[in-house]
């Protein structure tokens, strides 16, 4: 992270910043504005937890519903120390525009619990997941707001909410939540569909832009489910992924790294690093890397005013919300770096929830071969309309993709009208 980002903006002062940003370019009433900007409701709430010590520990959560104007509330759970309120409501209002962009039926959430799970038992993990399920269970429901995981959570994660959930009705009810286990009404290729979401919307940048994915460099900022994925199939497409982090360090090969020899060696031990065949790096220096594409995979503001300068990528793929700050965006665009925004970049991950709350609605399951060509269908068809926006309007791909799901957001929203 740059040197500047504290003294500046929160994550939820750039979502309102990108917000306007799009809002003036669509020429958007005030009105308009005043009904679709703002999270319609938010839920604080206080989890006290038994550790396996024996004492109670309190943990601060919350759910924000961003918008219900085209469907339910959808949106991850993110259990970490950083997690705040702002935090939150930025990742929520990320949300309504990302499912209005790859134009799925909902409206946007999010969920978040302050807590440290790298340093909790999965006893702990499931008191705490339970007792914030019950706690936010008055707002979650299949036809009213659908969370699913995000950063460090998990399937299992979801098959607790689910439980929880469904112990307190009554009766099973797997489509409150996505990304369960399979064995529980998930869906095949959720797991990795937010990499491959990634994938694809890289294939139309790299495509667009003449430079072929065989062959060319790049660099994974993050190694979750996203970053993860995305290096796989950007390295079983023939391309160098030359350095990867993650919250431990960074490592580096200039001939690209073993990214299947890696994912194991991130399984065995926790990390990245330490990795054969691979130098460390600083995490600074890993960032001004000279390479094709870059992929910031892990948190908000990672590229801000302080380190944009030195990003050498041709094309920058945001599978992390939040990663380039308004500054940095500007700052990227003055040196003709192609971004992906997040809410299409990243948005094969709530396409595939999608898909499988769609499943579970219908008691019927697809084949992983459908939810692969749907997915990249949608992806696709998505990155076409962003770019259309983008070359017409002579806006960033940003500014286009807000423009695109805010319009549709808009449109709902003026065609239910203002109620009462
Ligand atoms: N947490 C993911 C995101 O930020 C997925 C959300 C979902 O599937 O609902 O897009």
């Amino acid at each position: 992270m740059g040197v500047l980002t504290q003294t500046i903006k929160t994550a939820y002062d750039s979502a309102m910043e990108n917000f306007e940003l799009a809002a003036d370019a669509l020429n958007l009433s005030l009105d308009v504005r005043n009904m679709i900007k703002y999270p319609e409701r938010i839920l604080q709430v206080t989890l006290p937890v038994r550790m396996d010590n024996g004492h109670i520990q309190k943990f601060e959560g919350y759910r924000v519903q961003h918008s219900t104007a085209r469907g339910p509330a959808k949106g991850g759970i993110r259990y970490h120390p950083g997690v705040t309120l702002d935090e939150v409501k930025a990742l929520a209002t990320w949300m309504t525009w990302k499912c209005a962009v790859v134009n799925i039926p909902f409206g946007g959430g999010k969920g978040g619990v302050t807590c440290n799970p790298k340093e909790m038992s999965l006893t702990e993990l499931e008191h705490l997941t339970r007792r914030y399920a019950s706690a936010i269970l008055p707002l979650i429901g299949p036809e009213q707001d659908i969370p699913a995981p995000d950063v460090y959570t998990n399937s299992q994660v979801m098959a607790w909410i689910m439980d929880t959930y469904s112990m307190t009705k009554g009766y099973p009810i797997p489509g409150v939540v996505t990304g369960k286990p399979i064995a529980l009404g998930g869906s095949l290729g959720r797991n990795e569909a937010t990499g491959r979401g990634v994938f694809y919307t890289l294939q139309c940048a790299a495509d667009h832009l003449r430079i072929p994915i065989n062959g060319a460099k790049a660099v994974v900022q993050g190694f979750g489910n996203a970053g993860s994925i995305a290096a796989q199939l950007l390295d079983s497409h023939h391309a160098y992924v030359i350095a990867v982090s993650d919250s431990r360090g960074c490592v580096y090969n200039a001939n690209g790294l073993d990214i299947p020899a890696l994912i194991n060696h991130k399984e065995m031990t926790g990390s990245v690093v330490g990795m054969a065949n691979s130098e460390p790096i600083k995490s600074q220096e890993m960032m001004a890397l000279d390479c094709d594409i870059l992929i910031p995979a892990a948190l908000e503001n990672m590229i801000d005013a302080a380190n944009a300068h030195d990003v050498k990528a041709e094309i920058v793929g945001e599978a992390a919300n939040g990663p380039i700050t308004p500054e940095a965006d500007a700052i990227l665009e003055a040196k003709g770096i192609f971004v992906i925004p997040d809410i299409l970049c990243n948005a094969g991950g709530v396409t595939v929830s999608y898909f499988e709350w769609v499943q579970d609605e219908q008691h019927l399951f697809w084949e992983a071969q459908d939810v692969y060509n749907r997915l990249e269908r949608v992806m696709k068809n998505s990155f076409s309309e962003v770019l259309k926006i983008h070359l017409d309007r002579k806006v960033s791909m940003r500014t286009a993709a807000n423009m695109l799901g805010i319009s549709r957001v808009a449109e709902a929203t003026t065609l239910r009208g203002l109620y009462p």
